[in-house]
């Protein structure tokens, strides 16, 4: 009955009433956004455990180092990087130097939730020539897009300490499936992983960068800044949205690697001083991958010497010394970061020395010791566009290589990201709340009219 006196109050009520129903659902979507930004990232200090003989507990072994003690640094201040920032968890498979199988490793991580897993590690090579960093990623889908995103972050970083960067890669096993077990075991429990290999600890390139416990522990805060780079945190301050800062492309086809060498090299003398010095340009193409190291040799292919970075475009020019009355061949082998290399014709180096012009060194390379500006490449900046026409690119050529041909599609089972069912559910909810608030404002007004109505009556 006194609400009858007081129909405008009713009114307020029910239009309260639908306020509520419109801004609960948002904050319950609120909640949602809030709970999905706070990422999980596992890291995996990459081999682990007590045996002395096993490669794969151990990892590469050279220069009194080996793999797992390496990994499990890094990963220690990977951590304790990246838990300043705001918005993540931080885990790591191992704490300690403890076998865990490939399969194990992907479990746990999904057990906690984990947005994404990076694993750490170091290269060796069997012949001790290859250095630099690189990122292995899934070929497949979301779990291409997201690591590629880290890794060209990761990689950046990396850059930036004077290692060379060669590249953020995939790799396809004999069944057609991601190569690396624990990529494939992430993709299995909708996990993207990426591989990380810091540099080679059996190349004096290297070695020479990474021979500290004090490096190994700088390149995990290294590893932590760009995780944290791509993930729009920030150090200290929980941020109430958060987004990958390098958006790329899920690929609708698989992102095979290259599995063809460098073409057309080509060698050419260009200048050969009496001293000895000989200037040559090398000439090679590689529309696929990228270009990474050449090198010379004076043996017609016997030996070659210490690779260098190719730091050129499509031509790259360097020099090397000869001792005097120099007669032979030089030959140039150049590697795409692939490691797949190709060697070009010979050109015919033809000393005319004077007597006193004679250089008293033997056969030398001009500049053996690379100097840290020499070993940077060009920082490439991933926007979106050029990753998208990247990867549309390296799709179209990749797609009509004749492995594709063997590999057996249906194999593949790419589970669909949870973010998507999750924002339809939201969706659906602010949807329904939409309706029940409109239909609620409109009895609100009605019982409005109602009462204007009677009031006027009863005058
Ligand atoms: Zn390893």
């Amino acid at each position: 009955m006194k609400y009858k006196k007081h129909p405008i109050l009713l009114s307020l009520m029910l239009i309260c009433t639908t306020l509520i129903f419109i801004i609960d659902p948002l904050g319950i979507s609120t909640a949602k956004t809030k709970a999905a930004n706070n990422i999980v990232i596992i890291i995996d200090p990459g081999h682990g455990g007590p045996g002395t003989t096993d490669e794969q507990e151990l990892g590469a072994k050279y220069n009194g180092v080996v793999e797992k003690d390496l990994t499990l640094i890094t990963a220690e201040a990977m951590k304790a990087e990246l838990e300043q920032y705001g918005n993540v968890t931080v885990y790591m498979t191992r704490t300690s130097d403890q076998a865990i199988t490939l399969a194990n490793r992907a479990a746990f991580a999904a057990s906690v939730g984990a947005t994404a897993m990076i694993s750490l590690h170091y290269n060796a090579s069997s012949e001790h020539n290859f250095y630099g960093a690189e990122v292995f990623t899934s070929a497949f889908g979301q779990y291409y897009a997201t690591g590629t995103g880290l890794a060209s972050c990761i990689l950046d970083e990396l850059s930036a300490s004077g290692v060379a960067s060669k590249g953020a890669k995939t790799r396809i096993g004999q069944s057609g499936a991601d190569y690396y077990g624990l990529i494939r075991h992430g993709v299995t429990n909708n996990i993207p992983v990426i591989i990380v290999e810091h540099g080679y600890i059996d190349n004096e390139t290297d070695w020479n960068r990474i021979n500290s416990v004090s490096t190994w522990q700088q390149l995990g805060i290294r590893d932590a800044t760009a995780v944290a780079h791509y993930y729009g945190l920030q150090k200290g301050v929980p941020l109430a949205d958060i987004t990958p800062t390098v958006i790329v492309a899920a690929p609708s086809n698989i992102m095979l690697p290259d599995l063809t060498p460098p073409t057309n090299v080509s060698v050419t003398i260009s200048d050969q001083d009496p001293s000895g010095k000989v200037t040559y340009q090398i000439k090679a193409t590689e529309p696929e991958s990228m270009l990474m190291y050449y090198t010379y040799s004076l043996d017609n292919g016997l030996t070659y010497a210490p690779l260098k970075l190719w730091d050129g475009d499509s031509s790259q020019t360097s020099s090397l010394e000869v001792p005097a009355h120099y007669n032979g061949n030089l030959l140039v082998k150049v590697y795409n970061n692939y490691e797949l290399d190709a060697v070009s014709p010979p050109a015919l180096i033809n000393m005319e020395v004077t007597e006193e012009s004679l250089p008293d060194s033997s056969v030398s390379d001009a500049s053996s010791s690379p100097t840290v500006s020499d070993s940077i490449p060009e920082t490439v900046t991933v926007s979106d566009a050029t990753l998208t026409s990247v990867s549309d690119s390296s799709t179209t050529y990749l797609w009509a290589d004749t492995l594709q041909n063997s590999l057996d599609k249906s194999e593949i089972v790419i589970s669909p990201v949870q973010s998507k069912t999750n924002g339809l559910l939201t969706k659906t909810i602010i949807l329904i709340s939409f309706i029940i608030a409109l239909v609620l404002t409109i009895v609100g007004i009605i019982l409005i009219r109602i009462s204007l109505h009677k009031k006027h009556r009863r005058r």
